[in-house]
């Protein structure tokens, strides 16, 4: 497979487009089919500026406060960060990789959240420079967003990891949250939810470690 262009940007150029606690964005669609849609339906009393409730986990606290609300994309990210960094070994801060695969369209709210819960989850920041999106020309754009999250070796050299799709499941889930108006409790639903059940996850392979090596070095910003 070969690509005419790789687009990666570090999460300095996405800033701006992260929300803060704003009142519409979380309520774009994702079909039951695992395409996501542009489509975004309005529930604006479901999402309001965070208020911890008493039995919210303390990560997921910290990650709300963070991304200024409580919503599906923010949690996403920070579940899916905490998996990774629990089977690669610990919160990585210096040493974990993460490369979000996702269409230049759909990096803005809601699917971009998922880079507020990412950091929180898995350690990897924008100032660490080593998280970021990606796309490559071949990728379908209607695509469920891929996260691959991978650690770096003594020597700098990626040497495993695996790669993230929210699972069917999930996503029906998600379309029939925003439906109902429901993304507050549908967040909060998932914080007790197994990663198998959220999360089609698979090993990196080594082509896919060497990609997200390249990728996150280059730093090429579009
Ligand atoms: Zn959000």
């Amino acid at each position: 497979m070969s690509f005419a262009r790789a687009v990666f940007v570090t999460m300095t150029a996405a800033a701006g487009l992260l929300c803060g606690g704003c009142a519409h964005h979380e309520s774009a669609a994702a079909s039951a089919t695992g395409r996501i849609s542009d489509e975004a339906s309005h529930h604006e009393d479901g999402m309001h500026p965070y208020v911890a409730s008493a039995s919210d986990p303390a990560w997921l606290r910290k990650a709300s406060e963070f991304h200024g609300h409580l919503g599906p994309w923010s949690t996403i990210g920070t579940l899916l960060g905490r998996d990774a960094a629990a089977r690669l070994g610990g919160p990585g801060a210096w040493d974990i990789r993460v490369v979000c695969w996702t269409p230049p369209a759909k990096r803005k709210p809601p699917f971009s959240c998922i880079m507020d819960g990412l950091p929180c989850g898995s350690g990897a920041t924008m100032g660490k420079r080593n998280i970021g999106f990606a796309w490559e020309n071949g990728r379908d754009p209607a695509e469920r967003p891929e996260v691959y999250i991978a650690k770096a070796g003594p020597d700098g050299r990626l040497s495993r990891g695996f790669s993230y799709r929210v699972s069917q499941r999930l996503l029906g889930e998600l379309q029939a949250a925003v439906a109902a108006g429901t993304l507050e409790s549908f967040s909060r639903r998932l914080a007790g939810m197994r990663s198998d059940e959220l999360f089609d996850i698979r090993p990196l392979t080594d082509a896919q470690l060497a990609r997200s090596a390249e990728l996150l070095a280059a730093g090429v910003s579009d």
